[in-house]
Protein backbone atom coordinates (compact mmCIF):
# COMPACT_ATOMS: atom_id res chain seq x y z
CA UNK A 1 0.00 0.00 0.00
CA UNK A 2 1.00 3.30 -0.75
CA UNK A 3 1.14 5.14 2.37
CA UNK A 4 1.06 8.89 2.60
CA UNK A 5 0.78 11.35 5.46
CA UNK A 6 -2.84 11.83 6.80
CA UNK A 7 -3.17 15.24 5.98
CA UNK A 8 -2.08 15.40 2.73
CA UNK A 9 -5.35 13.64 0.34
CA UNK A 10 -7.70 16.09 2.34
CA UNK A 11 -5.35 19.02 1.60
CA UNK A 12 -4.70 17.94 -2.20
CA UNK A 13 -8.21 17.34 -2.62
CA UNK A 14 -9.12 20.78 -1.50
CA UNK A 15 -7.07 22.54 -4.14
CA UNK A 16 -7.18 20.64 -7.14
CA UNK A 17 -10.48 19.97 -9.47
CA UNK A 18 -11.76 16.51 -8.91
CA UNK A 19 -10.64 15.70 -12.80
CA UNK A 20 -8.58 17.26 -15.58
CA UNK A 21 -8.67 16.66 -18.85
CA UNK A 22 -5.85 17.37 -21.47
CA UNK A 23 -5.04 16.99 -24.99
CA UNK A 24 -3.25 14.52 -26.96
CA UNK A 25 -0.15 16.32 -27.45
CA UNK A 26 2.02 14.09 -27.13
CA UNK A 27 0.39 11.01 -29.00
CA UNK A 28 -0.31 9.17 -26.11
CA UNK A 29 -3.89 8.63 -25.29
CA UNK A 30 -5.90 11.15 -23.57
CA UNK A 31 -4.69 12.00 -19.79
CA UNK A 32 -8.33 12.26 -17.77
CA UNK A 33 -7.99 11.89 -14.36
CA UNK A 34 -9.51 8.55 -12.94
CA UNK A 35 -8.37 6.99 -15.76
CA UNK A 36 -5.59 4.83 -16.75
CA UNK A 37 -4.16 2.70 -19.66
CA UNK A 38 -2.90 -0.25 -20.26
CA UNK A 39 -1.65 -2.61 -23.35
CA UNK A 40 -1.06 -5.86 -23.13
CA UNK A 41 0.93 -7.65 -25.93
CA UNK A 42 2.05 -11.50 -25.88
CA UNK A 43 4.72 -12.60 -28.39
CA UNK A 44 6.08 -15.90 -28.37
CA UNK A 45 6.84 -16.26 -24.67
CA UNK A 46 6.95 -12.89 -23.13
CA UNK A 47 4.31 -11.21 -22.27
CA UNK A 48 4.56 -7.05 -21.87
CA UNK A 49 2.43 -5.00 -20.04
CA UNK A 50 2.23 -1.32 -20.49
CA UNK A 51 0.63 1.05 -17.70
CA UNK A 52 0.26 5.07 -18.54
CA UNK A 53 -1.66 6.78 -15.82
CA UNK A 54 -1.72 10.39 -15.08
CA UNK A 55 0.21 11.14 -11.90
CA UNK A 56 -2.78 12.64 -10.09
CA UNK A 57 -4.13 8.87 -10.00
CA UNK A 58 -0.99 7.85 -8.13
CA UNK A 59 0.31 10.44 -5.89
CA UNK A 60 -3.04 12.58 -6.35
CA UNK A 61 -1.24 15.38 -7.91
CA UNK A 62 1.04 16.49 -10.66
CA UNK A 63 2.88 19.94 -9.76
CA UNK A 64 6.34 19.05 -9.13
CA UNK A 65 6.60 18.12 -5.78
CA UNK A 66 8.02 20.31 -3.21
CA UNK A 67 7.61 19.54 0.06
CA UNK A 68 9.11 16.78 1.90
CA UNK A 69 5.67 14.72 1.78
CA UNK A 70 5.47 14.61 -1.94
CA UNK A 71 8.64 13.86 -2.83
CA UNK A 72 8.61 10.72 -0.35
CA UNK A 73 4.89 9.75 -2.42
CA UNK A 74 6.66 9.68 -5.46
CA UNK A 75 9.58 7.36 -4.30
CA UNK A 76 6.85 5.11 -2.49
CA UNK A 77 4.57 5.25 -5.90
CA UNK A 78 7.67 4.41 -7.53
CA UNK A 79 8.60 1.27 -5.71
CA UNK A 80 4.82 -0.07 -5.82
CA UNK A 81 4.79 0.52 -9.29
CA UNK A 82 7.86 -2.02 -9.85
CA UNK A 83 6.80 -4.04 -7.59
CA UNK A 84 6.48 -8.01 -9.29
CA UNK A 85 2.85 -8.48 -8.09
CA UNK A 86 1.20 -5.37 -9.31
CA UNK A 87 -0.46 -7.08 -12.29
CA UNK A 88 -1.59 -10.76 -11.73
CA UNK A 89 -1.95 -13.19 -14.97
CA UNK A 90 -3.49 -16.79 -14.69
CA UNK A 91 -1.40 -19.28 -12.93
CA UNK A 92 -1.57 -21.95 -15.74
CA UNK A 93 0.03 -20.08 -17.78
CA UNK A 94 3.44 -19.76 -15.74
CA UNK A 95 4.81 -16.77 -16.26
CA UNK A 96 7.40 -14.79 -14.02
CA UNK A 97 8.54 -11.43 -13.76
CA UNK A 98 11.58 -10.82 -16.03
CA UNK A 99 11.99 -6.95 -15.56
CA UNK A 100 10.02 -3.72 -14.27
CA UNK A 101 10.26 -0.19 -15.24
CA UNK A 102 8.78 3.10 -13.89
CA UNK A 103 10.00 6.47 -14.89
CA UNK A 104 9.50 9.49 -12.67
CA UNK A 105 7.04 11.73 -14.35
CA UNK A 106 8.90 14.87 -12.44
CA UNK A 107 12.36 14.12 -14.06
CA UNK A 108 10.96 15.71 -17.33
CA UNK A 109 12.13 19.12 -17.55
CA UNK A 110 9.36 21.97 -18.31
CA UNK A 111 6.99 22.80 -16.48
CA UNK A 112 3.99 20.80 -17.48
CA UNK A 113 0.29 21.29 -16.20
CA UNK A 114 -0.27 17.50 -16.34
CA UNK A 115 1.95 14.36 -16.07
CA UNK A 116 1.72 10.70 -16.23
CA UNK A 117 3.56 7.82 -14.99
CA UNK A 118 4.64 5.62 -17.52
CA UNK A 119 5.11 1.79 -16.12
CA UNK A 120 6.62 -1.54 -18.01
CA UNK A 121 6.36 -4.92 -16.73
CA UNK A 122 7.49 -7.79 -18.72
CA UNK A 123 6.87 -11.56 -17.62
CA UNK A 124 8.39 -14.73 -19.40
CA UNK A 125 5.76 -17.49 -19.73
CA UNK A 126 5.99 -21.10 -20.40
CA UNK A 127 2.64 -21.79 -21.40
CA UNK A 128 1.81 -19.33 -23.14
CA UNK A 129 -1.10 -20.11 -25.31
CA UNK A 130 -2.19 -20.83 -21.29
CA UNK A 131 -2.66 -17.19 -20.83
CA UNK A 132 -6.38 -16.20 -20.33
CA UNK A 133 -6.45 -13.19 -17.55
CA UNK A 134 -4.99 -10.30 -15.87
CA UNK A 135 -5.92 -9.40 -12.93
CA UNK A 136 -5.34 -5.77 -11.75
CA UNK A 137 -6.66 -5.71 -8.07
CA UNK A 138 -3.38 -4.56 -6.70
CA UNK A 139 -2.72 -1.66 -9.15
CA UNK A 140 -6.49 -0.61 -8.11
CA UNK A 141 -6.10 -1.64 -4.20
CA UNK A 142 -2.55 0.03 -4.05
CA UNK A 143 -3.88 3.22 -6.17
CA UNK A 144 -7.54 4.03 -4.78
CA UNK A 145 -7.69 7.79 -6.77
CA UNK A 146 -7.94 5.28 -9.95
CA UNK A 147 -11.40 4.65 -10.75
CA UNK A 148 -11.42 2.69 -14.57
CA UNK A 149 -8.28 1.17 -16.39
CA UNK A 150 -8.98 0.80 -20.35
CA UNK A 151 -7.03 -2.62 -21.34
CA UNK A 152 -5.99 -3.19 -24.67
CA UNK A 153 -4.77 -6.44 -25.46
CA UNK A 154 -3.01 -8.81 -28.59
CA UNK A 155 -2.29 -12.52 -28.25
CA UNK A 156 -1.52 -14.32 -30.91
CA UNK A 157 -5.22 -15.17 -32.60
CA UNK A 158 -6.95 -12.42 -30.70
CA UNK A 159 -7.08 -8.99 -28.89
CA UNK A 160 -9.42 -7.52 -27.76
CA UNK A 161 -10.60 -4.16 -25.11
CA UNK A 162 -11.72 -3.95 -22.05
CA UNK A 163 -12.49 -1.55 -18.98
CA UNK A 164 -11.80 -2.26 -15.08
CA UNK A 165 -12.60 -1.26 -11.96
CA UNK A 166 -11.88 -2.01 -8.83
CA UNK A 167 -15.23 -3.83 -8.83
CA UNK A 168 -14.38 -5.77 -11.90
CA UNK A 169 -11.01 -5.97 -12.27
CA UNK A 170 -9.99 -8.86 -14.07
CA UNK A 171 -9.62 -8.88 -17.78
CA UNK A 172 -10.32 -12.33 -19.74
CA UNK A 173 -7.88 -12.32 -22.75
CA UNK A 174 -9.97 -13.77 -25.16
CA UNK A 175 -8.44 -15.53 -28.60
ZN1 LIG B 1 -3.51 15.72 -15.19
Amino acid sequence: MLRLPACLPLILMATLPATGLAGDLDGHAAHQHGVAQLTLVLEKNTVQIGLESPADNIVGFEHAPAKPGEKAAVAAALSTLRRPTLFGLNAEAACGKARTQAGNPFDASGNAAHRDFDVNHVFECSQPTRLNRLDASPLFKAFPRLQSLKVDYALPGGQGSVTLTAASPNAMLVR
